[in-house]
């Protein structure tokens, strides 16, 4: 479980989200078996992705964020729904690379920068609404902040943070979103980049202090106070259904032959790993329903 606290300055002119999720950083990286330079790429990208869904309007409403970058993990994606449930995966798990000079994790350089992030917002419209931006660092939190710049009308700022122990566990990961509303005095956008500038490492306001200091701090002498916590988990809402209809997607030759095997055919989540086994019955069955649709 997760947390995400939303607060508004007492001038009514920054919002700002915070959100403190370590629990879901470290399923990723258990559900994947992710590298820790990975579990920072793909948790920096998934409470992101978090931010971004729970300020969706629509109940059934979902965003998914791409991010292709060119670099060894391949594409990092994730999805949320909008409460702010996530899921995500990366295409190489195991993908790592030594941490940078400063000590940090190279998410960088795990991702690259020679590519894109496409941020798609299904609306429940007949097209969901595609976002996409040139990455500037591949590491995440400043891309976001380019994407928001380019697609929303105020200034945005966001922030990202994994910290990863020695284990390889994680100890502590979230974030924050802030923006300035319509109508603010341009003077406050210099005041939240001194304070962004001037606070402490993220990770360790998280880990110490939790998501409120977070808070007091991108937001000092603005005089914060709190609208709303809300929860926020990693969920995956796959179902069978769900998986039979990408099993389908092979096509009825294809389905026909694993039913020919004799055995079940078992067909993974990439999300969750939830693993689901479909007998050559269902698959003899499920390739009739395909040529069907054909005819
Ligand atoms: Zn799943």
């Amino acid at each position: 479980m997760g947390t995400i606290i939303h607060a508004l300055t007492a001038d009514g002119n920054i919002r700002l989200a915070v959100i403190s999720a370590p629990d879901i950083a470290e399923q990723a990286r258990q559900i994947h078996g992710l590298s820790p330079t990975a579990t920072a790429a793909l948790g920096r990208t998934l409470l992101g992705t978090s931010l971004l869904g729970n300020d969706l309007k629509g109940k059934d409403d979902t965003v998914t964020v791409r991010f292709s970058g060119g670099g060894p993990i391949g594409n990092v994606v994730a999805v949320s729904d909008s409460n702010g449930n996530v899921r995500g995966y990366v295409d190489v798990p195991a993908a790592d690379l030594p941490t940078r000079s400063d000590g940090k994790l190279d998410v960088g350089s795990l991702i690259g920068k020679a590519g894109t992030l496409t941020v798609s917002r299904d609306l429940g419209l007949r097209e969901p609404y595609i976002g996409s931006v040139a990455l500037v660092s591949g590491e995440v939190a400043e891309d976001f902040t380019a994407y928001l710049a380019e697609s929303e009308q105020t200034a945005s700022a966001c922030g990202l943070g994994v910290l990863v122990g020695t284990d390889r566990s994680v100890l502590a990961a979230g974030g924050f979103l802030v923006q300035l509303l319509p109508g603010a005095p341009e003077n406050l956008i210099t005041a939240l980049e001194d304070n962004i500038f001037m606070m402490d490492q993220l990770t360790t306001i998280l880990h110490e202090d939790g998501a409120e200091e977070v808070m007091n701090q991108v937001l000092k002498g603005l005089e914060p106070h709190i609208l709303s916590t809300e929860e926020v988990h990693y969920h995956c809402p796959c179902t069978r259904q769900r998986l039979s209809a990408s099993l389908r997607s092979i096509g009825a030759e294809a389905l026909k032959e694993l039913a020919a095997e004799g055995t079940p055919a078992e067909v993974v989540c990439q999300f969750c790993g939830k693993a689901y086994r479909f007998p050559p019955e269902e698959l003899t069955a499920l390739a009739e329903e395909t040529d069907t649709e054909l005819l």
